[in-house]
């Protein structure tokens, strides 16, 4: 900046300065807080007139990604209107506070009767609390997770320690696919997780390779119903079988967990004929994240055990409701109402024929763009079989580029050129043993309609086309075509010259 411009500037600094004026009169955008570099890092002293604050929040939250076109994600985006009322009217409860929320408290109890019954809990037979439904709402499906987990361990601790047994060594078995929270929980819980390796072919465990992994400290088997890779379903009823067989043969009694944080919400629509839930004997306990296809804004999650007699007495806890007594098992303590109101109303709402009617739709949603994908003739599937409305894709190997060489680009380069087009679409790399394999996927839901995918396929189609013409070039073809291009349109070197990549220089891709 020259001096003089500095001091043009200068005089509106001062002018501002003096004046600390924040009344309900200032414009928005003229209070002195617009024009002034806010602390970032030490503690307000001063407070801000509310408008303004709301305003300097709203902007910062601008430049975040359009939530509905976060590609990748499986939490819900959309909601009816009548349920943004009802999260509302909620969002002051704290529902931990059972006598002065009995109401909400209700909803809760009631979801999770109403998910049991549709993961084909047994019913009680009797009174006996060891055959009570038990199950919990959690903030989403990690803490659920963590508690089924905790279950499974302390099941197995009770047991070794009646027969006398050590229980310094308890280990879990899972996919090395298994979620991110599944390695929380072996950390947080001291439980040592034996990881059962994939490949390419079938990115997820396959129980046949499980079953040497499990011995006498093994706490249980996470089965993933819904991959978060590729949402391909681990196959729960061939898991059930080989632990039934592996208990038989060792004398064990190890149980399984299945970790439906996806597909709870939509096999029981639409895969009626896919058995994994409490109809197989050894499932122990199921969460789900209602977040996810239970089709509820971020907040809740859910952990229902097949009965009361499968989480030990030691970790239940009993608070005094309405003058009976309600069992706790969760993490936190408070928590807001809002979210399980909201799944409530869902699961009235929508009821099963609703919710199937959504599934249903996604399903062929996901058909659509991956018809779509393979008739470029760029690209492959990752992974077959039943699964969630979930696309993963990889670029075909051995393609070669518009002059016949190979292609010089990957997954990573899409991801970055469909951000031009506001779709956020991450790329990332199988787990360990099939790492070598980059993949995009694509998380269909509810508001994905089948007009928005084809929006998706033909800009996938015109990102494509760009990469096939723009990273074909050698660092000489292109000093050529600069240099053309200025001789042919001086007004547009500049503009062509950012469009040209070097293929060494191929990261940049995206910021271009
Ligand atoms: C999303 C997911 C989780 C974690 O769920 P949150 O609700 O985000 O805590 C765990 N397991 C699987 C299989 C998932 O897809």
């Amino acid at each position: 900046m020259s001096k003089s411009e500095q001091h043009r500037f200068k005089e509106f600094q001062d002018h501002l300065d003096d004046d600390n004026d924040e009344g309900p009169n200032v414009p928005t955008y003229g209070s002195r807080h617009s024009a002034i570099d806010f602390p970032k890092t030490e503690f307000p002293k001063e407070s801000l007139a509310p408008r303004a604050a709301a305003q300097m929040v709203l902007d910062m939250h601008q430049l975040d990604a359009n939530p509905r076109l976060d590609m990748a994600s499986f939490v819900t985006t959309w909601m009816e209107p009548e349920a943004e009322q009802v999260i509302a009217a909620t969002q002051n409860i704290n529902i931990v506070d059972s006598s002065q929320y009995p109401q909400c408290v209700e909803m809760d109890n009631r979801c999770v009767k109403m998910i049991a019954d549709l993961w084909h809990a047994p019913k009680p037979k009797s009174d006996d609390i060891k055959e009570q439904t038990l199950g919990t709402s959690t903030i989403g499906s990690s803490e659920a997770c963590m508690l089924g987990g905790l279950a499974l361990k302390r099941r197995w601790q009770v047991a070794r320690k009646k027969a006398g047994k050590p229980t310094d060594k308890p280990n879990l078995v899972l996919g090395i696919n298994a979620q991110v929270c599944w390695e929380k929980f072996c950390v947080y819980f001291e439980v040592e997780p034996r990881y059962v390796p994939v490949d390419d072919d079938v990115p997820v465990m396959q129980p046949q390779n499980a079953e040497k992994y499990i011995d006498e400290n093994t706490i249980g088997l996470v089965v993933m119903f819904g991959s978060t890779y590729n949402g391909q379903y681990e196959d729960v009823e061939a898991s059930d079988k080989m632990i039934s067989k592996v208990n038989k043969e060792k004398g064990l009694d190890v149980r399984i967990h299945v970790d439906a944080a996806s597909g709870g919400f939509v096999a029981p629509f639409i895969y009626e004929n896919i058995k994994w839930d409490f109809l197989l004997d050894n499932v122990n306990s199921i969460n789900t994240s209602g977040h996810k296809y239970g089709l509820v804004y971020p907040g809740v999650g859910w952990v229902i055990w097949r009965n009361n007699s499968c989480v030990d007495e030691s970790l239940q806890f009993h608070v005094a409701y309405l003058g009976t007594d309600q069992i706790s098992l969760q993490l936190n303590f408070s928590k807001n109402a809002n979210m399980v109101a909201a799944q409530y109303y869902q699961i009235v709402r929508l009821g099963f024929e609703g919710y199937r009617r959504i599934m249903s739709n996604l399903m062929k949603v996901a058909g659509h763009l991956a018809e779509g994908l393979l008739a470029t003739g760029h690209f492959k599937l990752i992974g077959h079989g039943p699964g969630l409305p979930v696309v993963a894709f990889a670029l075909k190997d051995g393609r070669t580029d518009a002059k016949g060489n190979d292609i010089k680009y990957d997954e990573f380069d899409i991801m970055d050129r469909l951000k031009e087009y506001h779709w956020q679409l991450p790329a990332y790399n199988l787990p360990k043993n099939a790492e070598h394999q980059k993949m995009l996927r694509v998380v269909i839901r509810e508001d994905h309609s089948f007009e928005m995918i084809s929006d998706l396929i033909t800009d996938m189609k015109r990102v494509i086309d760009w990469l096939d013409h723009h990273f074909v070039y050698t660092e000489k073809e292109m000093t050529d075509l600069r240099a053309k291009f200025s001789a042919d349109h001086p007004d547009h070197s500049k503009k062509h010259k950012k469009h040209y990549h070097s293929p060494n220089n191929k990261k940049k891709a995206g910021v271009c």
